[in-house]
């Protein structure tokens, strides 16, 4: 197993380095220490009485223990069902509902919220819940401490572990997704679905154990929690990352442990380079920069190039299988900002139409997948799942794609995102996004389709303004400037301040319709 030819490989290596934002403090856990903190959470575990098949809710920043505690969970046959730290009472009270988690497992604070409290009410609230762990003390009264209870550092007799490790097939992961169309659908994992995504990421970039590899995004989901923690630890990498967001704190990280790949969402990929180019450290390590999560925007690929100097992927996955299409190192220049990629090795990508039929070469289709990586289902939502399966076994994935012209995939939107326009036109909403994006009083924009007795439905642009906003006109001649046609032009502008995004970054465009959706005046 990769992680016990590590741990002998690489003693005294650090498998994760992680910043707390506040005090500057830096924790690292080496492959040995890893090996021994894994070992006294899971006796720690046993103590606590998780049974196996038990599932531990996890609401932490990312900080070290994270790490350990996933492991030990496999270790002692219970199942992990990380929580986003912005998740409150509501989200929460519905997740312990739906696992029955018998533990949680959180720190007093996250940002401002009491998580802690939140966490000993809803115990008083849902008799499964049985304890709640504190990490780093002063938990609130009937809590137990991380530290003293699950830190054990009695050397726990090993014939406590026998036969309670899961088996690789077995369920041990459970990842909401964003949330970003309705109700999070909380996707099952086994040790080899995220096996099979880890390889194909490894495979893509040619990665080994010399990687440091670093995101912002929370563990408590794929991208932290998978594509970072997990991918240094099969590979004997390193994994950076810090408490708290703050770009500077991360590009000072970058230059101070030699980052060689980072991964980050759209806006989290805007900071950073805004922050580089006002404030430039040098960071020759860095050689991978992925974008993913959400639509990619071109302009957005080439203003972090230039600033970080580095080359930019495309990305495209989604928690039921992780990062499923990428961008390579041997695609060509140009392939950045037109492609989401090639599927990677394990999995298999294909763009049909409503009977399931390949549609021709470079026309929108639905996109399904299938393959190692993909989910077991959805948790105690059988029937939802089923529905987004073929009688052949593939996924329907509810996103939109076209062949991008490299043998690839470009995604062009949400199935449920597409815009009837004008003479029952679909929209390419993604591209459209894409050009409106160039323009330079542009700094985020979403198009919506709005209800419209005579236009089926109207097209409107929600943009974020960069310094003067841009007026519809503005929008409307830019497009008559890049040779798109005006049935597809919007119809409508409104501006925000800030769009509303879910923690993977994506434009919650449920909220933006909601708001904006009240027939034209
Ligand atoms: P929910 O399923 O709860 O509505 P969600 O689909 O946003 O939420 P995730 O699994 O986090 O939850 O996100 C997967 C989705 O993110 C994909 O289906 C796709 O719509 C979008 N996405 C991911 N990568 C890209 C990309 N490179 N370009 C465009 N969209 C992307
Ligand atoms: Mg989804």
């Amino acid at each position: 197993d990769d992680l016990r030819h590590n741990v002998a490989a690489f003693p005294g290596k650090p498998a994760l380095i992680s910043r707390r934002v506040a005090d500057g403090r830096t924790d690292v856990v080496t492959y040995a220490e890893l090996d021994q903190l894994t070992d006294r959470i899971a006796h720690g575990l046993i103590r606590l009485g998780v049974r196996p098949g038990d599932y531990v809710a996890i609401q932490l920043p990312n900080r070290r223990e994270m790490l350990p505690l996933t492991l030990a969970c496999i270790k002692v046959g219970a199942r992990i069902a990380p929580q986003f730290p912005i998740y409150r009472h509501r989200e929460l009270d519905f997740m312990i509902r739906l696992t029955e988690a018998r533990v949680f497992i959180t720190v007093n604070q996250l940002g401002d919220l009491p998580t802690a409290e939140t966490a000993m009410t809803l115990a008083s609230e849902i008799p499964t819940l049985e304890h709640v762990v504190v990490l780093g003390g002063d938990g609130p009264a009937g809590s137990i401490g991380f530290e003293e209870h699950l830190l054990d550092p009695e050397p726990g007799d090993p014939a406590e572990l026998a036969g309670r490790a899961l088996g690789p097939d077995d369920p041990f992961l459970i990842l909401f997704t964003s949330g970003t169309t309705g109700e999070p659908k909380g996707a099952l994992h086994s040790q080899n679905t995220l096996h099979a995504a880890i390889r194909g990421y490894g495979d893509a970039y040619g990665l080994d154990d010399s990687l440091v590899i670093m995101t912002a995004q929370t563990s408590m989901h794929y991208v932290g929690l998978v594509m970072t923690y997990l991918q240094a630890l099969m590979l004997g990498g390193t994994a950076v990352t810090a408490d708290l967001w703050n770009p500077g704190v991360y590009l000072d990280l970058m230059a101070e442990h030699a980052v060689t790949m980072y991964y980050g969402t759209p806006p989290f990929a805007r900071e950073i380079s805004e922050e580089q180019k006002a404030n430039p450290r040098k960071i020759p390590s860095l050689r991978i920069f992925v974008s993913g999560s959400a639509p990619v925007p071109p302009h957005l690929v080439e203003q972090v190039s230039e600033i970080l100097g580095v080359r930019v992927y495309a990305l495209w996955g989604m928690t039921e299988n992780g990062g499923v299409t990428m961008t390579r190192p041997e695609d060509p220049p140009e392939r950045a900002g037109e492609s989401d990629g090639t599927v990677v090795a394990g999995m298999e990508a294909r763009i049909v139409d409503e009977e399931n039929q390949p549609v021709p070469a470079g026309e929108i289709g639905a996109l399904q997948v299938r393959g190692a990586a993909q989910c077991l289902g959805y948790y105690r939502r059988d029937e939802i799942y089923a529905k987004s399966v073929t009688p052949d076994g593939w996924f329907d994935t509810g996103d939109l794609a076209r062949d991008d012209g490299y043998g690839g995939v470009r995604i062009s939107g949400r199935t449920k995102d597409v815009i009837i326009a004008n003479m029952c036109l679909k929209l390419p909403v993604s591209d459209i996004e894409a050009l409106l994006g160039r323009h330079p009083a542009v700094r985020d924009i979403a198009l919506i389709g709005i209800p419209d007795p005579k236009l089926v439905e109207l097209v409107c642009a929600v943009v974020t303004p960069a310094g003067e906003p841009p007026t519809l006109e503005d929008l409307r001649t830019h497009l008559e400037d890049a040779g798109v046609n005006s049935w597809f032009w919007p119809e409508r502008l409104e501006l925000v301040e800030a769009m509303p995004r879910t923690l993977t970054g994506k434009i919650r465009k449920v909220e933006l319709r909601e708001r904006f959706g009240a027939a034209s005046s």
